[in-house]
Protein backbone atom coordinates (compact mmCIF):
# COMPACT_ATOMS: atom_id res chain seq x y z
CA UNK A 1 0.00 0.00 0.00
CA UNK A 2 2.58 2.75 0.74
CA UNK A 3 4.55 1.24 -1.95
CA UNK A 4 1.81 2.62 -4.34
CA UNK A 5 1.24 5.94 -2.74
CA UNK A 6 4.44 7.05 -3.13
CA UNK A 7 4.97 6.28 -6.74
CA UNK A 8 1.56 8.03 -7.03
CA UNK A 9 2.94 11.46 -5.25
CA UNK A 10 5.88 11.55 -7.46
CA UNK A 11 3.51 11.03 -10.45
CA UNK A 12 5.94 8.97 -12.52
CA UNK A 13 4.99 9.48 -16.40
CA UNK A 14 3.46 5.55 -17.39
CA UNK A 15 6.67 4.95 -19.30
CA UNK A 16 8.89 5.14 -16.57
CA UNK A 17 6.86 2.69 -14.48
CA UNK A 18 6.60 0.66 -17.16
CA UNK A 19 10.46 0.65 -16.82
CA UNK A 20 11.08 -0.03 -13.41
CA UNK A 21 8.58 -2.97 -14.01
CA UNK A 22 10.06 -4.38 -16.98
CA UNK A 23 13.58 -3.63 -15.31
CA UNK A 24 12.20 -5.52 -12.10
CA UNK A 25 11.34 -8.42 -13.74
CA UNK A 26 14.27 -8.45 -15.90
CA UNK A 27 16.43 -8.18 -12.60
CA UNK A 28 14.56 -11.53 -10.99
CA UNK A 29 14.35 -13.40 -13.88
CA UNK A 30 18.49 -12.93 -14.26
CA UNK A 31 18.67 -13.91 -9.84
CA UNK A 32 17.16 -16.92 -11.27
CA UNK A 33 19.20 -17.63 -13.63
CA UNK A 34 22.58 -16.64 -11.40
CA UNK A 35 21.01 -19.10 -8.76
CA UNK A 36 21.42 -21.50 -11.22
CA UNK A 37 24.54 -20.64 -12.60
CA UNK A 38 26.05 -20.67 -8.62
CA UNK A 39 24.60 -24.41 -8.12
CA UNK A 40 26.15 -25.17 -11.38
CA UNK A 41 29.40 -23.41 -10.63
CA UNK A 42 29.68 -25.02 -7.24
CA UNK A 43 29.11 -28.40 -8.71
CA UNK A 44 31.36 -27.84 -12.15
CA UNK A 45 34.09 -27.24 -9.53
CA UNK A 46 33.68 -30.24 -7.48
CA UNK A 47 33.40 -32.21 -10.55
CA UNK A 48 37.45 -32.33 -10.76
CA UNK A 49 37.27 -34.11 -6.91
CA UNK A 50 35.25 -37.35 -8.13
CA UNK A 51 37.50 -38.22 -10.85
CA UNK A 52 41.13 -37.94 -8.08
CA UNK A 53 39.12 -40.38 -5.67
CA UNK A 54 36.80 -42.95 -7.89
CA UNK A 55 34.98 -43.36 -10.73
CA UNK A 56 31.23 -43.39 -9.74
CA UNK A 57 29.56 -42.40 -13.32
CA UNK A 58 25.91 -42.55 -13.20
CA UNK A 59 23.87 -44.79 -14.83
CA UNK A 60 23.36 -42.75 -18.10
CA UNK A 61 26.64 -41.53 -20.17
CA UNK A 62 26.74 -37.68 -19.97
CA UNK A 63 24.14 -37.18 -17.89
CA UNK A 64 23.76 -35.58 -14.49
CA UNK A 65 20.59 -34.95 -12.50
CA UNK A 66 20.21 -32.58 -9.55
CA UNK A 67 16.40 -32.44 -7.71
CA UNK A 68 16.51 -28.40 -6.20
CA UNK A 69 14.21 -27.85 -3.93
CA UNK A 70 12.76 -24.51 -1.83
CA UNK A 71 10.70 -24.11 0.89
CA UNK A 72 9.44 -20.64 2.18
CA UNK A 73 6.04 -19.67 4.67
CA UNK A 74 4.47 -19.34 1.49
CA UNK A 75 5.30 -22.36 -0.88
CA UNK A 76 7.58 -25.23 -1.32
CA UNK A 77 8.74 -26.42 -4.64
CA UNK A 78 11.01 -29.33 -6.25
CA UNK A 79 12.47 -29.38 -9.66
CA UNK A 80 14.19 -32.13 -10.98
CA UNK A 81 16.67 -30.46 -13.63
CA UNK A 82 19.15 -32.99 -15.74
CA UNK A 83 22.39 -31.49 -16.50
CA UNK A 84 23.63 -32.86 -19.75
CA UNK A 85 27.56 -31.66 -21.43
CA UNK A 86 26.09 -30.12 -23.71
CA UNK A 87 25.70 -26.51 -22.54
CA UNK A 88 23.02 -25.27 -25.49
CA UNK A 89 20.67 -28.59 -24.34
CA UNK A 90 21.24 -27.39 -20.43
CA UNK A 91 20.13 -23.57 -21.13
CA UNK A 92 16.85 -25.05 -22.96
CA UNK A 93 15.86 -27.04 -20.43
CA UNK A 94 16.67 -23.96 -17.57
CA UNK A 95 14.57 -21.55 -19.94
CA UNK A 96 11.63 -24.18 -19.84
CA UNK A 97 12.11 -24.88 -15.82
CA UNK A 98 12.75 -20.87 -14.98
CA UNK A 99 9.23 -20.25 -16.64
CA UNK A 100 7.61 -22.96 -14.96
CA UNK A 101 8.92 -21.82 -11.49
CA UNK A 102 8.16 -18.10 -12.61
CA UNK A 103 4.77 -19.43 -13.14
CA UNK A 104 4.19 -21.07 -10.03
CA UNK A 105 5.63 -18.20 -7.87
CA UNK A 106 3.58 -15.31 -9.56
CA UNK A 107 0.03 -17.92 -9.05
CA UNK A 108 1.20 -18.23 -5.33
CA UNK A 109 0.79 -14.39 -4.98
CA UNK A 110 -2.55 -14.24 -5.42
CA UNK A 111 -3.07 -17.48 -2.54
CA UNK A 112 -4.33 -17.51 0.48
CA UNK A 113 -1.74 -17.41 3.08
CA UNK A 114 -3.13 -19.88 4.85
CA UNK A 115 -2.01 -22.80 2.50
CA UNK A 116 1.90 -23.38 1.57
CA UNK A 117 1.93 -23.98 -1.87
CA UNK A 118 3.17 -26.54 -3.65
CA UNK A 119 5.23 -27.28 -7.26
CA UNK A 120 6.77 -30.63 -8.30
CA UNK A 121 8.33 -31.14 -11.42
CA UNK A 122 9.39 -34.87 -11.41
CA UNK A 123 11.64 -36.29 -14.23
CA UNK A 124 11.44 -39.33 -16.45
CA UNK A 125 15.11 -40.03 -18.11
CA UNK A 126 14.70 -42.56 -21.33
CA UNK A 127 17.77 -43.68 -22.85
CA UNK A 128 18.08 -43.97 -26.77
CA UNK A 129 21.48 -44.27 -27.16
CA UNK A 130 24.26 -42.64 -25.29
CA UNK A 131 23.93 -39.31 -27.04
CA UNK A 132 20.04 -39.17 -27.74
CA UNK A 133 18.20 -39.07 -24.36
CA UNK A 134 14.50 -38.42 -23.95
CA UNK A 135 13.29 -36.01 -20.50
CA UNK A 136 9.53 -36.27 -19.71
CA UNK A 137 8.36 -33.17 -17.43
CA UNK A 138 5.65 -33.97 -15.17
CA UNK A 139 4.97 -30.80 -13.36
CA UNK A 140 2.21 -30.35 -10.96
CA UNK A 141 0.98 -28.12 -8.86
CA UNK A 142 -1.31 -27.18 -5.63
CA UNK A 143 -2.22 -23.64 -4.82
CA UNK A 144 -5.02 -25.13 -2.35
CA UNK A 145 -8.64 -25.37 -2.75
CA UNK A 146 -9.38 -27.07 -6.20
CA UNK A 147 -6.42 -24.91 -8.01
CA UNK A 148 -3.79 -26.39 -9.36
CA UNK A 149 -2.09 -27.54 -12.95
CA UNK A 150 -0.64 -30.40 -14.08
CA UNK A 151 1.24 -30.27 -17.33
CA UNK A 152 3.29 -32.70 -19.29
CA UNK A 153 6.06 -31.64 -21.17
CA UNK A 154 9.15 -33.00 -23.09
CA UNK A 155 12.27 -32.94 -25.02
CA UNK A 156 14.25 -34.97 -26.72
CA UNK A 157 18.01 -34.06 -27.19
CA UNK A 158 20.78 -35.33 -29.30
CA UNK A 159 24.07 -34.47 -27.16
CA UNK A 160 26.12 -34.21 -29.61
CA UNK A 161 24.86 -32.02 -31.93
CA UNK A 162 23.33 -29.98 -29.14
CA UNK A 163 19.54 -29.84 -30.90
CA UNK A 164 16.44 -30.82 -29.88
CA UNK A 165 15.01 -33.42 -31.81
CA UNK A 166 11.41 -33.60 -33.52
CA UNK A 167 9.42 -36.32 -33.75
CA UNK A 168 10.23 -36.58 -37.99
CA UNK A 169 13.83 -36.55 -36.84
CA UNK A 170 13.19 -40.33 -35.37
CA UNK A 171 10.32 -41.49 -37.45
CA UNK A 172 9.89 -41.16 -41.58
CA UNK A 173 6.58 -39.10 -41.19
CA UNK A 174 7.52 -37.29 -44.56
CA UNK A 175 6.27 -41.32 -46.31
CA UNK A 176 4.71 -42.99 -43.68
CA UNK A 177 2.56 -40.43 -41.63
CA UNK A 178 -0.69 -41.95 -42.51
CA UNK A 179 0.21 -45.49 -41.24
CA UNK A 180 2.02 -43.92 -38.33
CA UNK A 181 -1.08 -41.97 -37.58
CA UNK A 182 -3.17 -45.16 -38.01
CA UNK A 183 -1.31 -46.95 -35.33
CA UNK A 184 -1.48 -44.39 -32.42
CA UNK A 185 -5.52 -44.43 -33.26
CA UNK A 186 -5.68 -47.93 -33.21
CA UNK A 187 -3.67 -48.04 -29.68
CA UNK A 188 -5.42 -44.95 -28.51
CA UNK A 189 -8.99 -46.76 -29.04
CA UNK A 190 -7.79 -50.12 -27.58
CA UNK A 191 -7.12 -47.93 -24.15
CA UNK A 192 -10.20 -49.18 -21.57
CA UNK A 193 -10.39 -45.78 -20.35
CA UNK A 194 -10.88 -43.83 -23.89
CA UNK A 195 -13.73 -46.50 -24.32
CA UNK A 196 -16.25 -44.24 -26.29
CA UNK A 197 -14.78 -40.85 -24.51
CA UNK A 198 -12.17 -39.96 -27.41
CA UNK A 199 -12.20 -36.51 -28.73
CA UNK A 200 -11.63 -37.25 -32.29
CA UNK A 201 -12.04 -34.16 -33.83
CA UNK A 202 -8.60 -32.82 -31.29
CA UNK A 203 -7.04 -36.04 -31.67
CA UNK A 204 -6.79 -35.57 -35.75
CA UNK A 205 -6.14 -31.64 -35.23
CA UNK A 206 -3.23 -32.80 -32.76
CA UNK A 207 -2.29 -35.54 -34.99
CA UNK A 208 -2.09 -33.24 -38.20
CA UNK A 209 0.94 -31.13 -35.87
CA UNK A 210 3.88 -33.38 -35.21
CA UNK A 211 5.27 -30.65 -33.60
CA UNK A 212 2.91 -30.38 -31.29
CA UNK A 213 3.70 -33.91 -30.02
CA UNK A 214 4.81 -34.49 -26.60
CA UNK A 215 6.74 -37.80 -27.32
CA UNK A 216 9.20 -40.30 -26.05
CA UNK A 217 11.66 -43.06 -27.20
CA UNK A 218 13.65 -45.78 -25.52
CA UNK A 219 14.82 -49.22 -26.86
CA UNK A 220 10.84 -50.93 -25.72
CA UNK A 221 8.57 -48.25 -27.17
CA UNK A 222 7.84 -45.14 -28.61
CA UNK A 223 5.05 -43.34 -25.96
CA UNK A 224 3.05 -40.61 -26.39
CA UNK A 225 1.42 -37.80 -23.86
CA UNK A 226 -1.74 -35.93 -23.63
CA UNK A 227 -2.85 -33.38 -21.17
CA UNK A 228 -5.93 -33.67 -19.92
CA UNK A 229 -8.57 -32.56 -21.81
CA UNK A 230 -6.51 -32.55 -24.88
CA UNK A 231 -8.14 -35.64 -26.66
CA UNK A 232 -10.79 -36.68 -23.90
CA UNK A 233 -12.83 -35.63 -21.33
CA UNK A 234 -11.14 -34.21 -17.83
CA UNK A 235 -12.19 -37.37 -15.56
CA UNK A 236 -9.78 -39.10 -17.77
CA UNK A 237 -6.86 -37.14 -16.75
CA UNK A 238 -2.90 -37.32 -18.63
CA UNK A 239 -2.69 -39.73 -20.86
CA UNK A 240 0.27 -41.83 -21.68
CA UNK A 241 0.15 -43.76 -24.91
CA UNK A 242 3.29 -46.64 -25.01
CA UNK A 243 3.39 -48.37 -28.56
CA UNK A 244 5.93 -51.44 -28.67
CA UNK A 245 8.62 -50.72 -30.58
CA UNK A 246 8.30 -53.57 -33.05
CA UNK A 247 5.24 -52.13 -34.47
CA UNK A 248 6.88 -48.49 -35.11
CA UNK A 249 10.16 -50.23 -36.38
CA UNK A 250 9.50 -49.83 -40.32
CA UNK A 251 8.73 -46.34 -40.06
CA UNK A 252 11.80 -45.28 -37.78
CA UNK A 253 14.76 -44.02 -39.28
CA UNK A 254 17.27 -46.62 -39.39
CA UNK A 255 20.19 -45.18 -38.16
CA UNK A 256 18.77 -44.04 -34.61
CA UNK A 257 16.97 -47.32 -34.73
CA UNK A 258 20.99 -49.22 -34.96
CA UNK A 259 22.56 -46.96 -32.44
CA UNK A 260 19.98 -47.49 -30.02
CA UNK A 261 20.45 -51.47 -30.59
CA UNK A 262 24.46 -50.97 -30.55
CA UNK A 263 24.56 -49.27 -26.62
CA UNK A 264 22.64 -50.91 -23.63
CA UNK A 265 21.99 -48.86 -20.52
CA UNK A 266 24.63 -49.45 -17.70
CA UNK A 267 23.04 -51.18 -15.06
CA UNK A 268 25.65 -52.13 -11.85
CA UNK A 269 25.48 -55.36 -10.38
CA UNK A 270 23.87 -55.91 -7.40
CA UNK A 271 27.14 -56.61 -4.74
CA UNK A 272 26.68 -58.18 -1.24
CA UNK A 273 26.33 -56.31 1.77
CA UNK A 274 27.65 -57.10 4.92
CA UNK A 275 24.61 -56.56 7.37
CA UNK A 276 26.61 -55.18 10.30
CA UNK A 277 25.96 -56.22 13.74
CA UNK A 278 24.59 -53.93 15.98
CA UNK A 279 26.78 -53.96 18.90
CA UNK A 280 25.00 -53.11 21.96
CA UNK A 281 25.75 -49.70 22.93
CA UNK A 282 27.39 -48.31 25.90
CA UNK A 283 24.83 -47.36 28.38
CA UNK A 284 27.85 -44.54 29.56
CA UNK A 285 28.61 -43.39 25.57
CA UNK A 286 27.21 -40.91 23.95
CA UNK A 287 25.80 -40.95 20.79
CA UNK A 288 25.14 -39.31 17.24
CA UNK A 289 22.91 -40.14 14.15
CA UNK A 290 24.32 -38.10 11.48
CA UNK A 291 22.01 -37.77 8.26
CA UNK A 292 22.58 -37.07 4.53
CA UNK A 293 19.15 -36.17 2.76
CA UNK A 294 18.65 -35.39 -1.14
CA UNK A 295 21.37 -37.47 -2.26
CA UNK A 296 23.42 -38.97 -3.35
CA UNK A 297 26.03 -36.81 -5.74
CA UNK A 298 28.41 -37.63 -7.80
CA UNK A 299 30.92 -35.15 -5.99
CA UNK A 300 29.68 -34.65 -2.64
CA UNK A 301 28.53 -37.97 -1.59
CA UNK A 302 32.16 -39.33 -2.27
CA UNK A 303 33.24 -36.99 0.07
CA UNK A 304 31.49 -37.42 2.84
CA UNK A 305 32.09 -41.13 2.26
CA UNK A 306 36.13 -40.64 2.61
CA UNK A 307 35.60 -38.68 6.02
CA UNK A 308 33.18 -40.43 7.26
CA UNK A 309 35.69 -43.37 6.88
CA UNK A 310 38.24 -41.86 8.64
CA UNK A 311 36.55 -41.57 11.63
CA UNK A 312 34.98 -44.87 11.13
CA UNK A 313 31.50 -43.54 11.62
CA UNK A 314 28.20 -44.86 10.35
CA UNK A 315 25.38 -42.53 8.92
CA UNK A 316 22.29 -42.51 7.22
CA UNK A 317 21.63 -41.16 4.12
CA UNK A 318 17.87 -40.56 3.51
CA UNK A 319 18.12 -40.79 -0.68
CA UNK A 320 15.99 -39.10 -3.61
CA UNK A 321 14.73 -42.16 -5.60
CA UNK A 322 15.79 -39.93 -8.77
CA UNK A 323 19.69 -39.59 -7.97
CA UNK A 324 19.28 -43.28 -6.62
CA UNK A 325 18.57 -43.91 -10.35
CA UNK A 326 20.96 -41.74 -11.60
CA UNK A 327 23.81 -43.21 -9.50
CA UNK A 328 23.22 -46.63 -8.14
CA UNK A 329 27.16 -46.81 -7.98
CA UNK A 330 27.22 -44.60 -5.40
CA UNK A 331 24.11 -46.43 -3.61
CA UNK A 332 26.16 -49.22 -3.63
CA UNK A 333 29.12 -47.41 -2.00
CA UNK A 334 26.93 -46.00 0.92
CA UNK A 335 25.71 -49.09 1.89
CA UNK A 336 28.94 -51.01 1.28
CA UNK A 337 31.05 -48.90 3.78
CA UNK A 338 27.67 -49.59 6.47
CA UNK A 339 25.86 -46.89 6.35
CA UNK A 340 22.23 -46.97 5.96
CA UNK A 341 19.66 -46.20 3.35
CA UNK A 342 16.68 -44.35 3.92
CA UNK A 343 13.64 -43.20 2.12
CA UNK A 344 13.13 -39.65 0.96
CA UNK A 345 10.67 -39.80 -1.19
CA UNK A 346 11.48 -39.88 -5.20
CA UNK A 347 10.82 -35.97 -6.73
CA UNK A 348 10.59 -34.61 -2.90
CA UNK A 349 6.99 -33.30 -2.89
CA UNK A 350 5.49 -32.25 -0.03
CA UNK A 351 3.63 -35.56 0.98
CA UNK A 352 0.89 -33.54 2.45
CA UNK A 353 -0.06 -31.80 -0.33
CA UNK A 354 -0.37 -34.69 -3.03
CA UNK A 355 -3.20 -37.53 -2.25
CA UNK A 356 -2.96 -40.52 -1.03
CA UNK A 357 -2.08 -42.48 -4.49
CA UNK A 358 0.82 -40.22 -5.23
CA UNK A 359 2.38 -40.40 -1.42
CA UNK A 360 2.44 -44.44 -2.20
CA UNK A 361 3.98 -44.14 -5.54
CA UNK A 362 6.55 -41.84 -4.25
CA UNK A 363 7.49 -43.91 -1.31
CA UNK A 364 7.40 -47.41 -3.55
CA UNK A 365 9.66 -45.80 -6.87
CA UNK A 366 12.37 -45.02 -4.29
CA UNK A 367 12.66 -48.34 -3.05
CA UNK A 368 12.41 -49.66 -6.51
CA UNK A 369 15.69 -47.82 -7.41
CA UNK A 370 17.22 -48.63 -3.76
CA UNK A 371 16.64 -52.07 -4.05
CA UNK A 372 17.79 -52.08 -7.51
CA UNK A 373 20.80 -50.78 -6.59
CA UNK A 374 21.92 -52.91 -3.27
CA UNK A 375 19.22 -55.64 -3.26
CA UNK A 376 17.06 -54.48 -0.23
CA UNK A 377 14.85 -51.26 0.46
CA UNK A 378 15.13 -48.67 2.82
CA UNK A 379 13.76 -49.34 6.48
CA UNK A 380 13.74 -46.14 7.79
CA UNK A 381 11.69 -42.78 5.86
CA UNK A 382 12.54 -39.19 6.15
CA UNK A 383 9.24 -36.96 4.53
CA UNK A 384 10.72 -33.99 2.85
CA UNK A 385 10.68 -30.75 4.35
CA UNK A 386 9.62 -32.30 7.32
CA UNK A 387 6.37 -32.21 6.46
CA UNK A 388 3.90 -35.12 7.31
CA UNK A 389 0.23 -35.16 8.50
CA UNK A 390 -2.21 -38.56 9.56
CA UNK A 391 -2.23 -40.05 6.09
CA UNK A 392 1.72 -40.27 5.56
CA UNK A 393 1.75 -41.35 9.17
CA UNK A 394 -1.24 -44.27 8.10
CA UNK A 395 1.02 -45.12 5.19
CA UNK A 396 4.36 -45.75 6.62
CA UNK A 397 2.41 -47.66 9.59
CA UNK A 398 1.35 -50.26 6.77
CA UNK A 399 4.98 -49.99 5.44
CA UNK A 400 6.45 -50.68 8.68
CA UNK A 401 8.62 -48.05 8.00
CA UNK A 402 9.35 -45.52 10.77
CA UNK A 403 9.53 -41.55 10.12
CA UNK A 404 12.35 -39.83 11.32
CA UNK A 405 13.11 -36.51 11.99
CA UNK A 406 15.65 -34.62 13.54
CA UNK A 407 16.92 -32.93 16.66
CA UNK A 408 19.54 -30.89 14.80
CA UNK A 409 19.41 -28.93 11.66
CA UNK A 410 22.46 -28.02 10.57
CA UNK A 411 20.75 -25.32 7.88
CA UNK A 412 23.70 -25.85 5.15
CA UNK A 413 21.24 -25.97 2.64
CA UNK A 414 20.87 -21.57 3.93
CA UNK A 415 24.10 -21.07 5.27
CA UNK A 416 26.56 -23.00 2.06
CA UNK A 417 29.09 -22.26 4.70
CA UNK A 418 30.99 -24.74 6.47
CA UNK A 419 32.08 -23.05 9.59
CA UNK A 420 28.13 -21.85 10.08
CA UNK A 421 27.42 -25.08 9.60
CA UNK A 422 30.07 -26.67 11.81
CA UNK A 423 29.06 -24.33 14.48
CA UNK A 424 25.31 -24.74 14.21
CA UNK A 425 26.13 -28.08 14.72
CA UNK A 426 28.80 -28.22 17.72
CA UNK A 427 26.35 -25.40 19.69
CA UNK A 428 23.36 -27.68 19.89
CA UNK A 429 24.91 -30.92 19.83
CA UNK A 430 23.73 -33.76 22.57
CA UNK A 431 23.46 -37.53 23.07
CA UNK A 432 20.62 -38.85 20.90
CA UNK A 433 21.13 -35.98 18.68
CA UNK A 434 19.60 -36.34 14.79
CA UNK A 435 21.54 -34.09 12.96
CA UNK A 436 20.34 -33.13 9.11
CA UNK A 437 22.42 -32.04 6.68
CA UNK A 438 22.36 -32.80 2.85
CA UNK A 439 25.15 -34.38 0.94
CA UNK A 440 24.73 -32.09 -2.23
CA UNK A 441 26.27 -29.14 -0.74
CA UNK A 442 30.05 -28.81 -1.32
CA UNK A 443 30.06 -26.55 2.23
CA UNK A 444 28.40 -29.83 4.24
CA UNK A 445 31.66 -32.40 2.68
CA UNK A 446 33.75 -29.19 3.47
CA UNK A 447 32.21 -28.62 7.23
CA UNK A 448 32.16 -32.44 8.18
CA UNK A 449 35.71 -33.27 9.25
CA UNK A 450 35.32 -30.30 11.74
CA UNK A 451 32.90 -31.50 13.20
CA UNK A 452 33.51 -35.02 13.64
CA UNK A 453 36.95 -33.90 14.64
CA UNK A 454 35.16 -31.87 17.79
CA UNK A 455 32.33 -34.50 18.35
CA UNK A 456 35.14 -37.20 18.43
CA UNK A 457 37.41 -34.88 20.80
CA UNK A 458 34.12 -34.46 23.00
CA UNK A 459 33.63 -38.45 22.97
CA UNK A 460 30.36 -38.70 20.33
CA UNK A 461 30.37 -41.45 18.48
CA UNK A 462 28.67 -42.18 15.45
CA UNK A 463 25.36 -44.53 14.57
CA UNK A 464 23.06 -45.37 12.07
CA UNK A 465 19.20 -43.90 12.56
CA UNK A 466 17.89 -47.55 12.60
CA UNK A 467 20.91 -48.94 15.35
CA UNK A 468 20.44 -45.58 17.83
CA UNK A 469 16.56 -46.31 17.41
CA UNK A 470 16.96 -50.21 18.02
CA UNK A 471 18.59 -49.32 21.38
CA UNK A 472 17.42 -45.53 22.48
CA UNK A 473 14.04 -45.27 21.03
CA UNK A 474 12.82 -43.30 24.14
CA UNK A 475 15.15 -41.21 24.52
CA UNK A 476 16.06 -39.60 20.82
CA UNK A 477 14.90 -37.04 18.65
CA UNK A 478 11.60 -36.62 16.73
CA UNK A 479 10.03 -39.88 15.32
CA UNK A 480 7.35 -41.79 14.71
CA UNK A 481 7.54 -45.55 15.14
CA UNK A 482 5.10 -48.13 15.33
ZN1 LIG B 1 15.17 -33.14 1.54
Amino acid sequence: MRKRSIIKRIKLPGWTIILIVLLIVTGSILNFFSYLEENRLEETANASVIKDTEDYSGRFPGLDVLVRTKHTDEYTYSIALPETKNESINSILMDWVAEQEKGFTTAVKDQSPQFRSNLTIELDTKRITDEIYSFIFSMYYYLGGANGKEEIQTFTVDLSSGSLLEVDDIINLSTYSKEVKKIIINKLQQEEVLQDVLIEDQLNTLLKSPDEWMWSLNQDSFSLYFDEYEIAPGFVGAIELDIPLDDITPYIYEDIFYQSEASTEKVNEQIDIDKQEWSRLDPEGKYVALTFDDGPHPSVTPQVLDTLNSYDAKATFFMLGIQAQYYPSLVQAVAAEGHEIGNHSMNHPDLTSINDEKVRGELEQTNIHIKEAVGFSPATMRPPYGAYNELLVDVMKDAGTPIILWSIDSLDWKSRDKDKIAQRVLEDIHDGAIVLMHDIHQATAAALPIILESLHEQGYEFVTVSELLYQRADEIGPHYQY
